[in-house]
């Protein structure tokens, strides 16, 4: 419960809205899809900013590149994305319910560190649409992610070049959230992989890129994949996971060897 909550606005504006937000930011908390809002527990807050309706609404699909737009529930993106390799991901999230009111926008602004999306959209390479002082920006997702700097997350890009992508998760049960969470994309062109996705999540902490694995991969052509893939999943023993959400280091490098064996050999059989 927000013990100390005075006001809930509905700005008509992003402009509106930033104004509010820039008097008092350190009692102001903005909402999208309301859900993790609802179930917030905190005495700082003191105004809540509702952005649901002032945010893009739809998918852009564009030549090089796909837009989601921050308002969309998770099922509304699902919906709408079809037979998208990212769908695997949202399908997954919390219940029917869930996936109803949750948002895109609520999902990145809240930069939970299990988020199954998050991990996705950094194994994409996203770029987060934000609106701050400086206006309108794209910026990388790892960028937003590690970033103090406030914004209102507009929506999300991804470009249209994979096609290619798998998610490996793990959770105590069905409706839990993710102890350790796994994604690769990858383009592949003329038998070659032109670029490579590897990101895990729910570490604990937030989604991390696998980078020396993305390397090894990149330009490789497909059927020298499984020759090299012992050497990539070495490559796990650097990986950048520890102990904690009821999972060991240990256990967690072992599963990340898995999810990357798994992906490894279901993108070998794809093309
Ligand atoms: C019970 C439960 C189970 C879940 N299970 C899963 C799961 O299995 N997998 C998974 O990936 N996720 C899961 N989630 C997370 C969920 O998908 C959403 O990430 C979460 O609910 C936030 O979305 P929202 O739209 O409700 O955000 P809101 O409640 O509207 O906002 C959450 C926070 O994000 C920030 N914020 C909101 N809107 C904006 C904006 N436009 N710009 C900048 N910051 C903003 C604010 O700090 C706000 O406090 C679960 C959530 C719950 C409550």
């Amino acid at each position: 419960m927000l013990i100390n909550l005075k006001e809930f606005l509905k700005p008509n504006s992003l402009k509106e809205a930033w104004k509010v937000y820039q008097k008092d930011p350190e009692h102001t908390l903005f909402s999208t899809g309301g859900l993790s809002t609802a179930l917030r527990e905190d005495e700082r807050t003191q105004i809540v900013l509702d952005l649901k309706g002032l945010l893009p609404n739809q998918i852009e699909n564009r030549e090089d590149h796909i837009f989601i737009g921050g308002n969309m529930t998770i099922n509304e993106a699902m919906n709408s994305l079809k037979d998208h390799d990212l769908v695997q991901v949202l399908k997954q999230v919390g219940t029917n319910q869930i996936r109803n009111m949750a948002t895109i926008s609520g999902t990145i602004g809240q930069k939970y560190g299990w988020s199954d999306i998050i991990t996705a959209l950094v194994a994409y390479k996203a770029k987060v649409r934000v609106y701050n002082d400086d206006g309108e920006s794209n910026i990388p997702i790892e960028e937003y992610l590690g970033s103090k700097v406030p914004s209102i997350v507009l929506g999300v890009t991804i470009e249209q070049k994979y096609n290619f992508g798998t998610f490996h998760y793990i959770s105590r049960t069905d409706y839990d959230v993710s102890q350790f969470n796994f994604y690769l994309c990858a383009s592949v062109e003329n038998g070659r992989m032109v670029e490579v996705g590897i990101a895990y999540g729910a570490r604990p902490g937030f989604a991390q890129r696998f980078n020396e694995a993305e390397e090894m991969l990149k330009d490789l052509p497909l059927n020298e994949l499984v020759g090299k893939t012992d050497k990539i999943v070495e490559k796990v023993e650097n990986a950048n996971v520890s102990t904690g959400f009821g999972l060991s280091q240990e256990y967690r490098k072992e599963l990340l060897k898995v999810y990357l064996k798994r992906s490894l050999q279901a993108l070998s059989e794809s093309f």
